[in-house]
């Protein structure tokens, strides 16, 4: 069974052997290793350097790429802003659902008129395993801007209505990989409380709190890739219409 893993980088490593994968999007450099009787595919979202900025991503290329190496799972992770008090900076977040204020493509069909149900935007068997690892992860509803500046106070005092963290990189990931019909779901660190609920933000305190619960996001994924089950029961496979892309 295939599992691909996009991620920050930094945020999880893996050691393996670096491959690179053909897309009609550009190519992608992946890592690859053979361990719990699983193909692991990790994909650093920004690039090898981690030199993209969420809004210059190749989300499509990345998907792509996991769908042409045939991963049938892949777990998006990411890091979020919390626009819940009760939604602590170090928390683990699992999306359960998500709002798209991004400007951005978000489909491959080009050509044809396709239209995918995201009424369930999430694998509910990757998100699952996910939540039955991270006990204490705290659950919500993704807001996904465009970035790479951070929101305004009166940006998030509206964005709170209608959801619980907000993030760059969750959207078009989850769409396209739906479109693609790969099983997916995201896993996200709570790095800050979003502007107008703490003083200031600033990179530095983000990244230290990168450093601080890698171990434990680490520890999670890494469980999760020996739990999804290789028999696909869910949907997701069947998503596009055509179910090929
Ligand atoms: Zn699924």
């Amino acid at each position: 069974m295939k599992i691909g893993i996009i991620g920050g980088t930094g945020f999880y490593e893996m050691e393996g052997e670096e491959i690179e994968i053909e897309t009609k999007y550009g190519n992608v450099t992946a890592i690859h290793l053979k361990k719990w009787q699983r193909d692991i595919f990790f994909i650093a979202r920004h690039g090898k350097a981690h030199a993209k900025p969420a809004h210059m991503v190749n989300y499509h290329a990345n998907i792509m790429a996991m769908k042409n190496i045939g991963a049938s799972a892949v777990m998006g992770i990411s890091t979020v802003g919390s626009m819940k008090k009760n939604i602590r900076p170090g928390s683990i977040f699992i999306p359960s659902d998500f709002i798209d204020f991004t400007k951005r493509k978000t489909t491959f069909y080009d050509d044809v008129a396709i239209h995918v149900d995201l009424s369930q935007p999430f694998c509910p068997v990757v998100r699952g395993v996910l939540l039955g690892i991270a006990k204490n992860a705290k659950e919500g509803i993704y807001v996904a801007t465009e970035g790479p500046r951070l929101e305004t106070k009166a940006e998030i005092a509206m964005l709170k209505k209608f959801g619980d963290v907000v993030g760059m990189t969750l959207v078009p990931e989850a769409v396209l990989a739906r479109e693609a019909g790969i099983c997916y779901a995201s896993l996200c660190l709570v790095s800050n409380y979003a502007a107008g609920l703490q003083e200031r933000l600033s990179i530095e305190e983000i990244k230290e709190m990168y450093r601080k619960r890698k171990p434990i996001i680490e520890k999670i994924v890494n469980e999760a890739i020996k739990k999804i089950p290789a028999r696909r029961k869910c949907r997701c496979k069947y998503a596009p219409i055509e179910g090929k892309l």
